[in-house]
């Protein structure tokens, strides 16, 4: 079992103030893979003062050597990138292929996108011709807190701490505690990159613990986010206090619009984008609305689709999907699983329980249901599983309604050979994402929600911004 009760703060691993130790625990097997403290405030007022006492110099840095020092980092991942994936199957089930060609390759984009924006940066520019003395400068905001979660880890934390060490601010992560692994191995990337001491600092602990000081610590000015729509409100109310910036990435409930003219594979993407890590992910297309004329053979084709995704271990190689994170989770998966047979929909795929030929780990079956009624409890809350509601459509109106009738936000979807169509769609559909015909986003491109998704937008240019104070300056000498 690996021990890592250390935190890094200011350039250096340090033991907690006072011991208490939390296992993590793998869900492929249920069995503890290492220890961690949970930090205390004092751990996380020690990290706050390096992180403010490292600000002025870091800010002052020149660009160009905080794009170097970012560059290193990038050349430590390429060194350890095998030992981070495996971090990653361990802590929180992505099993190890998938975790090496999708969880931790996030590192890599995220920061390559980032490096592209920061060089088209201005730092500082005439507002205009009309006022040639008024400039606008670009100023980090100062000391960040990071809060992340453990779904996609890496990169939750690529999002948020290659900004915040490129724009100039310093700051301390606290990572989940379901996945504080890889978190740590990123510390040791910006050790190893030589990153100066207390630029980015490490905590680990609880949402109530530390995330929570960490909310509310007057030398913060800034919190960023990724988690649950629970956690993000109690966050922004702790936080309105010392009225810091608040940027929150939160759930998701996705809707993913299948015309009677979209292309033939557009349903079985749709399924296995939905149980792609296991359904772990808050832009998951957890809502397959389809329209009435491929109604029944969309039905067919997801229950088969499901039907035949292997599940396994994350310690095995191969497509499979892994457990979801813990026995909290599996739990509430259950529940939902539950509540959709008793409200009335049709379950054409998987169900309750753990699949056939396991007897511990915390793996659910991917399981489908038809014939949602928008409102059922399963059409409404974010699962979080690999549990996927398919609903009936006749006309484009009625589909955006549904589409648009949830508290979320994030991502939706749109599956049509009609341009024209997809082009109005993507403007009507109420989120901070529209993916169609299952492009993705291009590089660079800004991820975040609104409404109950959260307001970030994060990656790439805006990504930076977030991370940015924007300053007036009048009178300037003008050569
Ligand atoms: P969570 O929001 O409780 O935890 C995410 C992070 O926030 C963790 O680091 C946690 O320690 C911290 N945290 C929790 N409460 C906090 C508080 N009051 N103050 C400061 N920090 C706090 O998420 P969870 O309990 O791990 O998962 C619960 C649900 O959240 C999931 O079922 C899912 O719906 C949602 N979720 C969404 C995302 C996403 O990417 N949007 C990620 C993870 C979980």
């Amino acid at each position: 079992m690996l021990e890592k009760r250390d935190f890094y703060i200011n350039g250096a691993w340090v033991k907690p103030i006072e011991a208490r130790d939390c296992p993590v625990i793998d869900p492929s097997t249920e069995d503890p893979c290492a220890v961690i403290s949970l930090g205390s405030e004092a751990d996380l007022n020690k990290a706050v003062a390096a992180a403010k006492a490292a600000f002025p110099a870091w800010a002052a840095t020149p660009p160009a050597e905080r794009r170097a020092v970012v560059v290193r980092i990038l050349e430590q991942y390429e060194k350890r990138k095998v030992e981070l994936a495996h971090a990653v199957a361990i802590e929180m089930g992505a099993p190890l292929d998938f975790s090496l060609e999708q969880q931790v390759t996030c590192l890599p984009w995220h920061t390559n996108n980032f490096l592209r924006a920061f060089d088209q940066m201005e730092w500082i520019r005439p507002l205009g011709n009309h006022a040639p003395d008024t400039m606008i400068a670009l100023e980090p905001i100062g000391v960040v807190g990071l809060i992340t979660p453990w779904n996609w880890p890496l990169n939750q934390i690529a999002l948020k701490a290659i900004p915040a060490i490129l724009t100039g601010c310093t700051c301390v992560l606290k990572p989940s505690e379901e996945s504080p692994l890889d978190a740590m191995i990123f510390a040791e990337f910006c050790h190893d990159a030589g990153l100066p001491a207390g630029v980015f600092n490490l905590v680990n602990g609880d949402g109530m613990g530390v995330g929570a000081a960490l909310s509310s610590h007057p030398d913060v000015e800034m919190i960023s986010f990724t988690g649950s729509t629970r956690a993000g409100k109690a966050i922004s109310k702790v936080a309105a206090e010392t009225l810091k910036r608040v940027t929150l990435e939160l759930g998701g409930k996705g809707a993913n619009l299948i015309f009677a003219d979209a292309d033939e594979n557009a349903v079985k993407r749709g399924v296995l984008s939905m149980m792609n890590n296991t359904g772990q992910s808050c832009n998951a297309p957890s809502r397959m609305l389809v329209q009435r004329p491929i109604y029944d053979q969309a039905v067919e084709i997801a229950a088969a689709v499901a039907s035949a995704i292997k599940v396994g271990s994350a310690h095995e190689h191969g497509k499979h999907i892994g457990p979801v994170v813990n026995k909290r989770q599996w739990e509430q998966i259950q529940g939902y699983i539950q509540k959709g047979i008793d409200e009335g929909a049709r379950l054409i795929a998987g169900g309750l329980g753990l699949p056939e030929g396991f007897n511990r780990g915390f793996y659910v079956k991917p399981t489908v249901f038809a014939d949602v009624k928008p409102g059922m409890t399963i059409e409404r809350e974010e699962i979080f599983g690999p549990v996927l509601s398919i609903i009936p459509f006749d006309t484009e109106e009625e589909a955006v309604r549904i589409a648009n009738d949830t508290p979320y936000g994030l991502t939706n979807f749109v599956q049509s050979q009609d341009g024209a169509r997809r082009n109005r769609l993507a403007r009507q559909l109420r989120s901070g994402m529209v993916e169609m015909n299952g492009k993705s986003r291009g590089a660079g491109a800004p991820f975040g929600g609104v409404k109950a998704s959260g307001r970030a937008r994060e990656g790439g240019h805006w990504g930076l911004e977030e991370f940015l104070e924007v300053k007036a300056i009048s009178g300037w000498a003008v050569e």
